[in-house]
């Protein structure tokens, strides 16, 4: 694309334009970080694609609601989650939600979109110095430090988030909760629990791919707790504000990453917009 400088006002042909000059040309002129600020986040600036800083110049244009401005955000209105946002996430969440989308397409969605929420959610796993030895001499590299990272899948639609995160960390343990709800107190039980024996010393990622109410995930933590685990994160694909508050009540200290906070919940406790029964379209059993 050739480069040429923009004006205020000045109309670009679509979203995607805007987007493709926002990362080709990672160069803000500096007035773009106050007028970031100055102006709510449903507008977008662009910095010039121009070469000499003279010409640099803003492009204003109103970005869609859902508008990717940055690949990954906190959203304030809760401190415990983060939504990963990327481009490839959100054209895979889409897909995922369209009630045509066949079993077989879906599952290879969810193992997708969990592999791509684990890039993030790895994040800011710790690191320890090592030394190698390459063809020509010694350097220093990194290992992601501590015990091997455990997924707990919430049994049964957690199972289709494991594979898609154990291609990306294939060393990681994998323990299993499984819970019900009881038909009188409506409280989910356990009915199956199992996570290595060294819970304190390790990194969990627990995986539900719907957060609804928020009661299987506490309930989950609560366990994982007691079996010593203190560095928990819950990864998602749909939160509802519902699930994200209680979880984040219950649990302050457990971090979330969703691909999508959707609206709310019906009154059978479905996430609207959502994306159905997770566990009968992973397998099929509708
Ligand atoms: N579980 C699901 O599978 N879907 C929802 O919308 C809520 C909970």
């Amino acid at each position: 694309m050739t480069s040429r400088p923009f004006g205020v006002g000045l109309t670009l042909e679509d979203d995607r334009q805007a987007l493709f000059i926002l990362r080709h040309h990672r160069r803000f002129p500096p007035a773009s970080h106050a007028l970031v600020e100055q102006i709510s986040e449903r507008i977008l600036i662009l910095a010039s694609a121009a070469r000499e800083p003279m010409d640099d110049g803003l492009v204003f244009f109103h970005g869609r609601e859902d508008s990717s401005f940055s690949a990954m955000a906190t959203t304030p209105a809760f401190a415990n989650l983060t939504l990963v946002r990327h481009p490839l996430v959100q054209h895979k969440m889409t897909l995922l939600r369209d009630r045509r989308t066949p079993t077989k397409i879906f599952k290879e969605l969810v193992d997708e979109i969990a592999m791509l929420m684990a890039y993030e959610a790895t994040s800011e796993l710790s690191l320890d110095p090592v030394t190698v030895e390459t063809p020509l001499e010694q350097a220093t590299g990194f290992q992601v430090s501590g015990k091997k990272l455990t997924l707990v899948p919430i049994l049964r639609a957690g199972l289709g988030m494991v594979e898609g995160i154990l291609r990306l960390v294939p060393s990681a343990r994998v323990g299993h909760v499984g819970l019900y709800r009881d038909h009188d107190t409506l409280e989910p039980v356990d009915y199956y629990f199992k996570v290595p024996s060294d819970a304190a010393e390790r990194d969990f990622f627990l995986l539900d791919p719907m957060l609804a109410t928020g009661g299987s995930a506490v309930s989950a933590v609560s366990s994982l707790k007691r079996a010593g685990g203190v560095r928990i994160r819950f990864l998602c694909l749909v939160a509802a504000p519902e699930g994200v508050r209680r979880l984040g009540k219950a649990h302050p200290d457990v971090s979330v990453y969703a691909a999508a906070l959707d609206r709310e919940l019906n009154s059978q406790g479905y996430i609207l917009p959502g994306l159905g029964d997770a566990g009968d379209r992973l397998f099929g059993t509708r």
